[in-house]
């Protein structure tokens, strides 16, 4: 994709496609954005809004319109679809969401046939599996935004317990974004020293290890949480989303853990899931086979083979 003049349109101005545009806007690393939503005054509204910021932000224009307005996107995110509710199964919303998807992918597609596709909408490893059969566009091309949310709060939930900046705690969440999610604990360091041979050194909690069993759990029901009380999520997968795009038009060959496709990866096929990756300007420039443990690695297979089962079963 181009490094100058780039334009991001987001599909959906819900609560995550709203702050995605604004958390987009701070970031200045576009000249344009487009937000487009079936919902057309939420559009119009969430779009005029931000726009009115621009005297506080690097030159940036932000519309709301039509698919014919996404015209030569060089990103199009996707965080449009319909939430789940009670009563209703994972493959319901899987199914409702497919058939939302069948609408919108081929118009995405016709007007910026060489853009990169960032998925958000959940569940997203199915739903990015499911926008890269729609589209036809290269595995490169397709990406989801994966664990990389899970990812900032795994660190985050360290970085308070251990008291350094989270920005140096070097650790990921893989797997599913969702409830087979694996925290990768043998990739987990700081300073390039694994976790426990860290709270020896420093006698950080003096030794104690239960943090390890209870973070994970932590950074897992999270969102249920956050549905609980404030009723959605919406700033730091924003953030997250930003921090994607930013690898993307910076051609940074940052490693995320982005859902990807699996294309013999670890012995698996036909499917998307989070794993770090490397993002560059032509979306996913590789997908690491990152050594884990015996256990890490049964585990990311076994969250695998749902997504892979719950593609099968669907309506795709
Ligand atoms: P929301 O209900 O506030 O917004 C969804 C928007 O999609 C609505 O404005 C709706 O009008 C629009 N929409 C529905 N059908 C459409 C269509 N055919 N074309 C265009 N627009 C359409 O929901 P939200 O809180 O913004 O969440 C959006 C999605 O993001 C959900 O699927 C949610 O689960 C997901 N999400 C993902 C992550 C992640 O880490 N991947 C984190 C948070 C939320």
């Amino acid at each position: 994709m181009k490094l100058k003049n780039v334009k991001i349109s987001i599909i959906g101005a819900g609560f995550v496609g709203a702050t995605t545009t604004y958390a987009l806007m701070l970031g200045g690393l576009c000249e344009e954005l487009v937000i487009v939503d079936i919902n057309k005054d939420k559009a119009i509204g969430e779009a005029m809004d931000i726009s009115h910021g621009a005297a506080f932000v690097k030159p940036v224009k932000v519309i709301s319109g039509t698919y014919e307005d996404t015209k030569d996107s060089d990103i199009v995110i996707i965080t449009a679809g319909a939430a789940q509710k009670p009563g209703e199964s994972r493959l319901d919303l899987v199914n409702k969401n497919i058939s939302i998807f069948k609408s919108l992918i081929p118009e995405i597609v016709k007007y910026s046939p060489d853009s990169i596709l960032l998925v958000v909408s959940n569940p997203v490893d199915i739903l990015s599996y499911v926008t890269y059969k729609l589209s036809g566009f290269p595995r490169e091309r397709v990406i989801g935004s994966g664990t990389v949310l899970d990812t900032s709060r795994f660190r985050t939930l360290l970085a308070e317990y251990l008291d350094v900046d989270a920005r140096s705690i070097h650790g990921y969440i893989i797997g599913e974004h969702g409830d087979s999610e694996i925290a990768a604990w043998s990739l987990t360091n700081i300073a390039g020293v694994n976790l426990e041979e860290y709270v020896r050194i420093t006698e950080q909690g003096k030794g104690d290890l239960s943090f390890m069993e209870y973070i994970p759990m932590s950074v897992k029901n999270a969102a249920y949480e956050m549905i609980n009380t404030k009723g959605y999520t919406n700033y730091a997968i924003a953030l997250a989303v930003r921090r994607i795009c930013e690898a993307i038009t910076g051609d940074e060959k940052a490693i995320l853990t982005v859902s990807s496709l699996m294309d013999g990866e670890y012995g698996l096929n036909g499917l998307y899931i989070g794993i770090p990756s490397v993002v560059g300007k032509e979306g996913i420039r590789k997908v690491i086979e990152v050594p884990l443990t015996d256990k890490e690695r049964e585990d990311f297979i076994s969250s695998a083979k749902k997504m892979k089962e719950i593609i099968d079963d669907s309506a795709l």
